[in-house]
């Protein structure tokens, strides 16, 4: 593996200008859907979505930058408490210039919501994912953005290397991220660690195989969580890479001039931090002196909330 060498302190993190809501809920525009295809194997019990619009002639053309999000109204529709349906975020997974190249076509990964109702039993299904979801191409639909203006790539990209953690749909930014790198020359290292529970729920993965074939500073890790268990009992969550693949991972984490970008479901935080922490990894992490001491695995969802932050080398997006 060719790695940088040795930085001694972490290079200043600038932050692009990007366009943000320039379409509000109150002023959404509407866009054509151009496909709508779907993103796991038709064997999976998960259903998610590639879904791509076409932004030409509106503001939006050429103005979202991969990691952002884009917002859909689902119009007609109404929420529980019989109010206008309300706007949903969805993270875009087109690169910078789009999937035209030109930036006009935008495509974003949506997963179904396909729940029990725990009261009722009742079959629940989400709102705005599945409206989505069922969009034919030529059908309009409304969208606001773009919004987001952190988790993004810094500007000054070439100073840092890249590992990225996701959970299902949390795959969506870094599809567009590691095109705009990976497709611009980018040298230093970039790791990829996605999870989800089934192989058929492999999201991208020809894209991203070929990738790593194609680039060795590219690492691709996958963890299949309800597949196999890892020696000591544990299901291979996305945060065990950092010590089953520790010879591919820790030679990038432990640079000081590494960011960790993290994006899926809301809960991953807490498995990744005791890991990231117990491996030595703290800098990713702003841990309050009050539990300083206790460790790692005693951490538990009031620290997340009150004690343990990640620091500026760690950007979270999770839903
Ligand atoms: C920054 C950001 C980026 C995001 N990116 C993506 C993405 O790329 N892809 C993606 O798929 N999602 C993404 N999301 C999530 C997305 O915005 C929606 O929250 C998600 O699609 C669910 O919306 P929904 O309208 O389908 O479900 P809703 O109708 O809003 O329901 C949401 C939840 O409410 C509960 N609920 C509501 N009504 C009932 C009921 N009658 N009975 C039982 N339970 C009920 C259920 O737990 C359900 O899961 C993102 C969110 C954020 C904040």
């Amino acid at each position: 593996m060719s790695m940088q060498s040795e930085m001694q302190s972490t290079p200043e993190i600038r932050y692009p200008e990007v366009a943000v809501n320039t379409y509000k809920p109150k002023n959404p525009v509407s866009v054509p859907v151009v496909e709508n295809r779907l993103a796991t194997l038709d064997v999976s019990p998960n259903i998610i979505r590639h879904i791509t619009l076409d932004m030409s002639g509106t503001e939006l053309e050429g103005n979202i930058r991969s990691g952002q999000s884009i917002g859909c109204v689902p119009e007609g529709f109404t929420e529980r408490d019989g109010k206008p349906a309300k706007v949903r975020l969805y993270s875009v997974c087109s690169p910078t210039r789009g999937e035209d190249g030109d930036g006009r076509l935008v495509s974003t990964t949506v997963k179904r919501v396909i729940e029990e109702d725990p009261e009722t039993q009742n079959l629940f299904l989400g709102l705005c994912s599945n409206y989505l979801s069922n969009l034919r191409p030529g059908d309009m639909v409304k969208v606001t953005g773009p919004s987001g203006k952190r988790f993004v790539l810094p500007e000054n990209v070439d100073d840092f290397n890249y590992v990225f953690f996701a959970t299902g749909t949390g795959i969506a930014p870094y599809r567009g991220m590691i095109s705009d790198l990976l497709e611009n020359g980018f040298s230093n290292q970039v790791a990829l660690i996605f999870g989800c529970p089934y192989r058929t729920d492999l999201l991208y993965y020809t894209f991203f195989r070929e990738m790593s074939v194609k680039h060795e500073n590219f690492h691709y890790l996958t963890s299949i969580s309800r597949e196999s268990v890892r020696p000591d009992g544990t299901k291979p969550y996305v945060q065990y890479q950092l010590i089953d693949a520790r010879e591919v991972l820790q030679p990038i984490v432990k640079q000081k001039n590494t960011l960790i970008y993290v994006c899926g479901l809301k809960g991953m935080e807490l498995g990744l931090f005791r890991i990231l922490a117990q491996e030595g990894y703290e800098d990713y992490l702003r841990i309050d002196d009050e539990i300083k001491d206790k460790s790692p695995d005693l951490w538990d969802r009031e620290d997340l909330k009150k004690r343990i932050r990640p620091s500026e080398r760690m950007l979270l997006e999770v839903y």
